[in-house]
């Protein structure tokens, strides 16, 4: 038997049977491919190893990453305290309470669990990798789970559900957000960030096609499939009404909690400047 080179390739995000465009590069080990109807692209095929940040469903983190996350120091964090101050205040508006139930999947180290239970939010965090997570026990952090998303069993339902720098590792997305619509109560809110495909440090490996493991927002291994705003658009309207948008990582609601210098400061207004910030959101609420 030998593979058929013209086989059906179906999109993860909408489906559509064949891809538009494909880029074979030699630093690239898969062939990268890429969706006119949602603007998705992805690596086919996806890769797969026996990391403890993978699984049936996702491809491994970066194991720098985690290493960052295990070693981090505990000392209280005035940026990740801003953001969680601000997305508090967000979220309950949107609400309309100040307490509610927040699960945050692939939480890691936990950081904002701390920030969340000051302000009364009942937080329950989940991470496919037990390291992270240990540190965040170690720290005194209770109620955090390890476990696959679409494989464990959680008690439900939540108000709010946050996944941060998650969906691009997700192989079932579709999976991944009826998940999180079948764990939400009506009118609640899914949150999510991923890597924008079409942010400013992905131009120089579009315009030439790759660079080294990099194109565009795939980033091979660790980040095999990449999204722009109207691929979460097309990703989460179908349960939820959800507004998509693209953030610099220093915004005060939808940001990653960091303190930046000023050569990052820089960067982030360039690339707002661009209309090429780094960060795809989607914000959608669960019709009542
Ligand atoms: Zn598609």
């Amino acid at each position: 038997m030998v593979a058929n080179p013209e086989r059906a390739v179906r999109c993860p995000v909408c489906v559509t049977a064949r891809p538009d465009r494909r880029w074979t590069r030699p630093t690239l080990p898969s062939t990268v491919l890429s969706c006119r109807s949602c603007g998705l692209t992805w690596c086919d095929p996806l890769p797969v190893d026996d990391s403890p940040s993978s699984s049936a469903s996702a491809v491994s983190t970066d194991e720098g990453f985690t290493a960052s996350m295990v070693n981090a120091t505990t000392r209280r964090d005035a940026a990740v305290q801003a953001l969680v101050e601000a997305r508090h205040a967000w979220y309950a508006e949107d609400l309309g309470r100040t307490e509610f139930r927040l699960l945050e999947v692939g939480c890691g180290n936990a950081r904002l669990a701390e920030p969340y239970r000051a302000l009364g939010v009942d937080y329950v965090g989940v991470d496919l990798d037990p390291r992270p997570v240990a540190v965040a026990v170690e720290r005194g952090v209770r109620g955090l789970l390890v476990g696959d998303l679409l494989e464990m069993p959680l008690q439900g339902p939540f108000d709010v559900i946050f996944a941060s720098q998650v969906l691009e590792h997700s192989t079932r997305p579709r999976a991944f957000v009826e998940r999180m619509a079948e764990l939400l109560a009506p009118g609640g809110v899914a949150h999510v960030d991923v890597p924008n495909h079409d942010g400013l440090a992905g131009w120089p490996s579009l315009a030439l096609g790759a660079i080294g493991p990099r194109h565009g927002g795939v980033i091979w291994p660790h980040h095999a499939l990449a999204y722009r705003t109207e691929t979460l658009e097309r990703l989460f309207s179908p349960r939820f009404d959800v507004a998509t948008f693209a953030v610099t990582p220093d915004h005060a609601v939808f940001g990653q909690g960091v303190a930046s210098d000023r050569r990052h400061w820089l960067y982030y207004r360039l690339s707002g400047l661009l209309g090429a910030e780094s960060l795809a959101v989607a914000y959608g609420k669960l019709p009542n």
